[in-house]
């Protein structure tokens, strides 16, 4: 049944953002509808059956999938007298735990006032605030309950602030000089930081939650006497909140501007296909989608057969697949160069390193062709 197992891995990424964002998940709600409805998004029933559940096991915050509208977030709360996120809300938090520099910061803020806007009147805002929480940090509460007007001078505040962060980085890119620049993408949790980690000897944080990477990072990689700029970038995800696209310009500015694109997969994801996909729906959004490419499959030391019958995993379903047998299957066949590795033992290291010098050097020889 594909829509069940779709459904179940939509509830299993959310369970996994709000984990991220410090909540522990009671239960999870499904309802089928044609349509949303207008006025709260699910229908009475469900929403009886929600906060009859929620008032017996003393449940805090009710989290939705999708994003809501301001009015349908409103007529829930009264209704099932909780309080209410939804996945942008949730998403925003997280980044707001999570950004490290300045410029991070300022786009949280701007995402999260633009979030806010049309949102001012609701009810937990001045009854939760005080007392903190997911989906709480960030603006305070007197700056939200002061007018509207006072809020969009700071998101233009905001906004010529990221511009002039902006122009620095421009700068900055540019000076890199022509120095081959190399970006990691893919999906958020499939292993760029370890890789990263892995192929510059620093020490960017890796964990396994979502998100871990707000900021992006640049390091020099050299490999074989090659030197090039590597950079960490914000990992992907379905259904990123639009103001997070808007105000994360910059971050995917160092996609856009990159020479060659190294696109890291999480294989023993049962649904990397679909991260694949996601992943390149945003290259092309952005533009990139024709740059050169290399496919790293990940984690191949977590690869299991059966990964859906998780009662059937024994030791047995796990067994080490050869790169050349690797290389055979339909993610070998694809017209990018395609390796098969994993960043946490390092096997088909060397295999890797070598495609990348490949790719890097075909670039360089490019701009330097008189060179050797
Ligand atoms: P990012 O969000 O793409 O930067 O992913 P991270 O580098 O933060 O890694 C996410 C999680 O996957 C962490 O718990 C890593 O330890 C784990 N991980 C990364 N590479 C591998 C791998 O090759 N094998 C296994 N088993 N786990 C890995």
């Amino acid at each position: 049944n594909q829509d069940e197992d779709k459904l179940t891995e939509y509830m299993d990424e959310l369970e996994f953002l709000a984990f991220t964002a410090g909540a522990t998940v009671q239960k999870r709600f499904t309802q089928k509808l044609t349509q949303p409805d207008s006025k709260t998004f699910i229908g009475s029933g469900k929403a009886q059956e929600i906060k009859e559940y929620v008032k017996e096991n003393e449940i805090g915050t009710i989290i939705f999938d999708d994003e809501l509208s301001p009015s349908q977030l409103k007529n829930l709360e009264k209704e099932i007298e909780v309080k209410i996120l939804d996945r942008t809300n949730l998403i925003l938090d997280i980044f707001a735990q999570r950004a490290q520099t300045s410029y991070a910061r300022t786009q949280v803020e701007l995402a999260q006032y633009q979030y806010l806007l049309p949102r001012l009147t609701r009810m937990w805002t001045h009854l939760e605030r005080q007392k903190g929480g997911i989906g709480m940090r960030g603006p305070g509460e007197t700056e939200i309950e002061t007018d509207r007007r006072i809020i969009r001078d700071r998101i233009t505040l905001l906004k010529d602030k990221l511009k002039t962060i902006d122009k620095q980085m421009a700068t900055q890119r540019n000076n890199r000089g022509k120095v081959v620049r190399a970006a990691l993408v893919g999906y958020t949790n499939v292993g760029k930081s370890t890789l990263m980690n892995a192929l510059s000897k620093s020490d960017v944080f890796a964990e396994n939650k979502l998100f871990a990477t707000l900021d992006t990072t640049v390091r020099k990689v050299v490999i074989g006497n090659l030197p090039f700029l590597l950079t960490d970038t914000v990992g992907f995800i379905r259904k990123l909140p639009t103001q997070l696209v808007e105000s994360f310009k910059s971050t995917l500015d160092e996609v856009r501007e990159a020479d060659l694109l190294i696109h890291v997969v999480d294989i023993s994801h049962e649904s990397f296909e679909d991260q694949v996909e996601s992943v390149n729906n945003t290259l092309m959004e952005i533009n990139a989608h024709q740059k050169p490419m290399i496919m790293v499959f990940n984690k191949i030391d977590d690869f299991s057969y059966d990964k859906k019958d998780e009662d059937d995993l024994t030791p047995s379903t796990k067994r080490n697949i050869s790169l050349e047998e690797w290389t055979k299957t339909w993610m070998g066949k694809s017209k990018y160069p395609t390796v098969f590795i994993s960043a946490l033992t390092k096997e088909n290291f060397p295999e890797m390193k070598k495609m990348i010098y490949d790719e890097v050097m075909k670039i360089h020889i490019s701009r330097f062709p008189y060179n050797d």
